[in-house]
């Protein structure tokens, strides 16, 4: 299924040209057009689900196949030292674009990104009391 007002879905399905560096029957993988570091790509299904919570299990797991095979071609053609997945659902988590995307971001000494968060420190009691939240 399509989105016809989803920009995603108008480049995964070639109707915009892209910079594509991996594609299949269901997926394309392009080139962020406002990319962290060199060779930041963009993992996107053919068919729009706004989010992890609305996409198949199955499109899930192929995605992190996908994920995986041009995390290796990336590592091989640009000599990264690293790599960052990230996956954004929610505008509170950073989703700028309502089609599901995986980000490839490949990391080299002194990039000067920083793809981290602030750790907290919450007692013993809170994690075992979040933990029975999502355990009860
Ligand atoms: P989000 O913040 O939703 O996780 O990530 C959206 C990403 O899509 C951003 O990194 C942004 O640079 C990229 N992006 C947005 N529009 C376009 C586009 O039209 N073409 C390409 N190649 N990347 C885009
Ligand atoms: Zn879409």
């Amino acid at each position: 299924m399509k989105d016809p007002n989803c920009i995603f879905c108008k480049i995964a399905n070639g109707e915009i040209p892209s910079n594509t560096i991996y594609e299949d029957d269901s997926f394309r993988v392009i080139l962020d057009n406002g990319p962290a570091t060199k060779g930041h790509a963009l993992v996107l299904p053919k068919d729009h689900y706004a989010d992890i919570f609305a996409t198949p299990e199955d499109t899930a797991a192929k995605a992190m196949i996908v994920a995986k095979k041009v995390s290796e071609k990336l590592k091989a053609k640009l000599g990264c030292e690293g790599l960052n997945i990230v996956q954004n659902n929610g505008e509170v988590a950073g989703q700028t674009v309502k089609h599901l995307h995986i980000h490839l971001i490949p990391r080299y000494t002194d990039d000067g990104q920083h793809i981290l968060w602030n750790p907290t420190s919450p007692s013993a009691e809170e994690l075992a009391s979040i933990r029975d939240k999502i355990n009860n």
